[in-house]
């Protein structure tokens, strides 16, 4: 059988150093901060081990013949693509997308990261060698692993080395036969608390002399003297799950990582001191491309999830039917099959790298450009549509057991297809999505989980097939000139 549920809450009971309040958590699956979403992580091992998504959900690991969740694999043809986004998009279904960070967001790093190990190997191939192990003990115990591969935002203006601390972000300070010691802080780890692994790696660009920067690795979350410094809990704050179905549930913590000379054995570090070999693994290998392919079939569950909810909100508050509205609603319906178009499109396009078949890095890209964009859009519509709707609300469930209370929301919440609790409870739905500060936590997420957009459209410019584009309009130019088109038009008069 797969992994399931219990087996992956057991196995967080580890002694990983985990602040948050000021505090030191004791056990991450119960405490009030993290105990729901870890469960809900808990329930997609559930949901892969569960009778017929077996075959649906795993595949048997080439190394031991155990089944393993698919998003492990790694794709010979279109049909392994294809199955493989099934899974995914049946996983992203358990939290409608709301869990940016699950484990299939960074297993298809490294899945890219594999694609490509040919680029490693000729660089270097004990660390080859060391990537090629770790990936197959991660796929093994299909194991969570998540990432912090973004420096953390001191001054932007200035290089890594001179923030006024030479450990601001992770440098190598020691190395010796068993392997490197690092120090320092990356950001944001996104459900960290709640992973088995966590993939480091530098993407930033360096200055000459800032090697010790750039090194890609992995540890356990229990690593000696890796401390995660938590952001607050939005589950933690959430009055009930009737007031915040979603905060309370789908948080997925971010956390600031600082590794407190952490010991990393050779057989987990990948790359080091070689800025261009840390950026070659997500850009050269699809490491990158995969990962964001992910995304991206993420973000079209979420988006239809968002669209289910506008409509909903438009149906309680009686305004479907205006025709503005109905246009509106049509815009975000386009914009969500934009994405879904995409997705298939990465799929179409998709070209082998040797033996793999992996979206193209410009497909990828400019998929993140354009979402990158369209979220922040979608979250402003449903505000346009719902009103004062969102915020004229109890303020939490238990004004429904005080029967003078309960006799006003009676009253109040009027709409013509709802029962006044169902619209309490479609408004409060829509608020967590979009106005909470899990909402709003959601709408940076989106716009920044994958670098800040300008940042994305330099690299679509970069990575256009201009040559084409170009080619094109220069075989246009070349069709007439000045001379032929001055007699011409002289003749003819
Ligand atoms: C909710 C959330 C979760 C995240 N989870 C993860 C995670 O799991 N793992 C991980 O590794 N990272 C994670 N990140 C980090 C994410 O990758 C970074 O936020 C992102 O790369 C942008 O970096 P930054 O936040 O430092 O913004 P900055 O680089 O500081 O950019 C902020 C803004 O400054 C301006 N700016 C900055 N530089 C320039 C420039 N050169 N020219 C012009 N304008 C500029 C732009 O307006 C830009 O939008 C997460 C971030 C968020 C918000």
């Amino acid at each position: 059988m797969p992994k399931d549920g219990t087996q992956h809450l057991e196995a967080l009971r580890d002694g990983r150093e985990i602040y948050i309040n000021g505090e030191l958590v004791d056990d991450v699956t119960t405490h009030r901060a993290f105990r729901n979403s870890t469960r809900s992580i808990a329930s997609l091992y559930d949901f892969q081990a569960a009778g017929d998504n077996v075959e649906r959900m795993t595949f048997a690991s080439p190394a031991t013949g155990d089944r393993v969740n698919l998003q492990w694999r790694l794709p010979t043809c279109y049909e392994e693509l294809a199955k493989r986004r099934q899974a995914i998009e049946a996983w992203n279904e358990v939290h409608f997308g709301f869990m940016g960070r699950a484990p299939d967001h960074v297993a298809s790093t490294l899945v890219g990261f594999m694609m490509g190990i040919d680029l490693l190997e000729a660089h270097d191939p004990n660390r080859a060698a060391a990537l090629r192990d770790y990936f197959a003990f991660v796929r093994d115990n299909d194991h969570y692993v998540t990432y912090v591969i973004v420096n953390p935002q001191g001054d932007r203006s200035k290089a890594t080395s001179d923030q006024g601390d030479e450990f601001h972000t992770v440098a190598i300070v020691d190395e010796d036969s068993e392997g490197i010691v690092v120090k320092g802080a990356k950001m944001l780890g996104t459900a960290t608390a709640m992973c088995n692994e966590v993939l480091v790696a530098s993407l930033m660009p360096l200055q000459e002399g800032e090697e010790r920067y750039a090194v890609t690795f992995a540890v356990p979350m229990n690593a000696k003297g890796l401390k995660q410094m938590c952001r607050r809990s939005y589950e933690e704050n959430a009055a009930s799950v009737f007031d915040n179905p979603l905060s309370s549930r789908f948080d997925e913590n971010d956390a600031i990582l600082y590794f407190d000379e952490v010991k990393v054995p050779w057989e987990r570090v990948f790359a080091l001191r070689d800025p261009e070999v840390c950026r070659a693994l997500f850009h050269t290998a699809p490491g990158h491309a995969m990962q964001n392919y992910q995304s991206m079939i993420r973000l079209m569950v979420k988006m239809r999830f968002l669209v289910g909810v506008a409509r909903m909100v438009a149906e309680t508050t009686g305004i479907v039917n205006f025709p503005q509205v109905r246009e509106k609603l049509g815009q975000l319906t386009s914009e969500t099959q934009l994405i879904e178009a995409l997705v298939h499109g990465m799929e179409a396009g998709a070209r082998h790298g040797g033996s793999y078949l992996a979206p193209t890095r410009n497909a990828v890209i400019s998929a993140l450009v354009l979402a990158q964009q369209l979220y922040p859009k979608l979250i402003t519509t449903i505000r346009e549509l719902a009103g004062g709707g969102l915020i004229m609300l109890p303020s939490d469930v238990r004004d429904f057991a005080n029967p003078e209370l309960a006799d006003l929301i009676h009253k109040t919440q009027k709409s013509s297809v709802y029962s006044p609790e169902d619209r309490v409870k479609v408004l409060k739905l829509a608020w967590d999505a979009v106005g909470s500060e899990f909402g709003s936590r959601h709408t940076t997420y989106e716009m920044f989980y994958a670098a800040p957009n300008f940042m994305n459209q330099t690299m679509a410019f970069d990575s256009y097939d201009w040559d084409r584009a170009m080619g094109m309009v220069e075989r246009m130019l070349a069709s007439y000139d000045l001379q032929d088109s001055l007699k011409e038009a002289t003749s003819a008069r």
